[in-house]
């Protein structure tokens, strides 16, 4: 068996999965290593209850976080990591993103490149991932060099009446850019059936635009030197005696110890699982962790400020998909408040399974069958902002622990403030009037709920690029500083969290690291 390659990818998720992609057709020897194996097709893959009450799919593994209960990860190990169970909302980062923002809560630092840098890539992985949107109509939207490859996907009555609403007060609402293959011409053909059980479940009929089935599965059907090894857990990264180099990759596979080298070794487990193995990875020659001279590797780790926000109504919500519509006239501040928000649109639609899992308070005369039929379900995000304390390490057996305190609560609650007010002023419902939105509760009824800890499904920033090896252990091509050959090419690589979600710029970084090694291997 070859031991050796051109390219090792520790992780197939978002960042691992679509390098695996743009580096296959380079007739390199790329090895894929994946610690998970295929999610199983089963008609559990769409049940609520497997899914989310059960955790069927989750990781068993748990960490302590740090002062707290034990922590258990909604965190997935599978071909094509967390993008198997992820709603494919695929935003770019805002172009002031990548510059310093300053937040209520502190500073959000800037990127070592510019958004510019990162466009061209953004349009290539927007086409990979088959995105589906409308430029120019929310506000914040960044230039562009060409139009989403295909139309937006369309909203369901009751998604329309509050977007119609939302434009009548003068807000800019937009359709969500999202992967899935979805023709609404032709739904006849169409791949994607446009189901309530999208977001946070696997697709049975591979119509996600997912890393396994757009990335990793084509580059093994079409390039014989690409290789995929599941239940391939890298446990070490060893390097040679200057330290200058990885040398040898240690895995632990079924039980038994595999090692494989190769000339340049990509780590992209995660966040928290690429910043655990360089921390798991010190030696001599790197005694705080591998390519961690400047001790922030672990550190800034960051997850989003998000809640789900359900607003109930007499009147039923009957939408099957609901994440379509979102809103960022918020984004970066109100005539009211100078300093950013962040983002308003959408989880999947709740039923009484997901509301059980999340255990939130019952509303007074409601069951949970009866909010999940009437809510409207927000997912608000705000910028969470890079604290060196809030940080992965290993506890003395190699587990991880994850710190976390929450930061930039201020602009949190003023983003639930504003969706408060808006609701608060749609229209009057023709069949209940004015009595539609709950009397005893006014008109509306608010249930907040912040994500708490265990829910990492954002987590990045915890190996952080930069120029300054001081200050960063990467650098703007995402090499480690400290090691030629390393390089880190999940979320880890964030100096800050934007309030969109991230894959769509992990997968973007991922093809521009892929166009570096390019070169890099000749
Ligand atoms: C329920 C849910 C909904 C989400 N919705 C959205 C959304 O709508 N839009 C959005 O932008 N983002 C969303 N996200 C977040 C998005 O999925 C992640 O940001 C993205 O997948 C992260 O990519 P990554 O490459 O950093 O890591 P991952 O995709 O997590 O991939 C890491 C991979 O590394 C593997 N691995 C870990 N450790 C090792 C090891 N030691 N050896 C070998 N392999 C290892 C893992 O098994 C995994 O396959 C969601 C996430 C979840 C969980
Ligand atoms: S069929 Fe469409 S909506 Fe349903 S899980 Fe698949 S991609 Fe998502």
């Amino acid at each position: 068996m070859t031991t050796h390659y051109d390219v090792i990818i520790i992780g197939s998720g978002a960042g691992g999965g679509t390098l695996f992609h743009a580096l296959a057709p380079t007739g390199k020897r790329i090895l894929l290593l994946e610690r998970g194996d295929y999610v199983p097709r089963e008609k559990d893959n769409w049940s609520t209850q497997a899914v989310t009450l059960e955790g069927k799919y989750n990781t068993r593994e748990e960490g302590p976080a740090a002062g707290a209960p034990a922590l258990h990860p909604h965190t997935n190990y599978y071909v094509g990591g967390n993008t198997k169970f992820y709603g494919a909302a695929l935003f770019r980062l805002r172009r002031e993103d990548f510059g310093e923002l300053k937040h209520r809560g502190g500073v959000s630092p800037a990127w070592p490149i510019a958004y510019e840098d990162l466009e061209p890539y953004y349009t290539r992985a927007e086409r990979l991932y088959q995105v589906h949107g409308e430029r120019g109509v929310d506000p914040t939207d960044p230039p562009a060099s060409a139009p989403y490859p295909h139309p937006p996907v369309s909203h369901e009555p009751r998604i329309q009446e509050l977007s119609d609403d939302f434009a009548r007060l003068g807000l800019r609402p937009f359709h969500v850019p999202l992967g899935v293959m979805l023709d609404e011409k032709d739904p006849r053909a169409s791949r994607c059936i446009r189901c309530d059980t999208c977001d946070g479940h696997p697709c049975i009929v591979g119509a996600k635009s997912d890393a396994q089935v757009l990335c990793v599965d084509p580059a093994l059907a079409s390039h014989p030197n690409a290789t995929l090894r599941t239940r391939a857990r890298v446990t070490r990264l060893e390097t040679s005696a200057t330290g200058h180099e990885v040398k040898r990759v240690v895995v632990e596979r079924d039980g038994a110890m595999e090692i494989y080298s190769a000339d340049v070794v990509v780590v992209s487990a995660g966040a928290i699982n690429s910043a655990a193995l360089l921390l798991r990875s010190a030696s001599d020659r790197h005694p705080r962790g591998l390519a961690n001279g400047s001790d922030v590797v672990g550190r800034h780790y960051m997850g989003h400020v998000n809640s789900v926000l359900m607003a109930l109504s007499k009147c039923p919500n009957p939408t099957v998909f609901q994440k379509t519509l979102a809103v960022n006239d918020f984004y970066f501040g109100s005539p009211e408040w100078d300093f950013p928000m962040g983002h308003i649109s959408f989880v999947g639609k709740l039923d009484a399974h997901t509301l059980r899992a999340g255990a939130p308070a019952i509303a007074p005369g409601w069951t949970l069958e009866l909010m999940a039929r009437h809510s409207l379900d927000f997912w608000l995000t705000s910028e969470d902002l890079p604290d060196p304390d809030n940080r992965v390490t290993l506890d003395r057996e190699g587990n991880i622990v994850l710190a976390y305190r929450p930061n930039n609560e201020e602009a949190h609650t003023r983003l639930t403030a504003a969706l408060q007010r808006l609701m608060q002023q749609q229209t009057k419902c023709s069949v209940h009037g004015h009595d539609c939105h709950q009397g005893l509760f006014a008109r509306n009824l608010f249930l907040g709920q912040r994500i708490p800890l265990a829910g990492v499904a954002h987590q990045n920033g915890t190996v952080r690029f930069g120029h300054d090896p001081r200050t960063s252990a990467l650098d703007a091509n995402c090499r480690a500083h400290e090691v030629d050959n390393l390089y880190v090419v999940d979320a880890s690589f964030f100096p800050s969290s934007a309030a969109v979600n991230p894959a769509l710029t992990i997968m973007a970084n991922a093809l521009r690291v892929g166009d570096h090694l390019r070169e890099r291997l000749g």
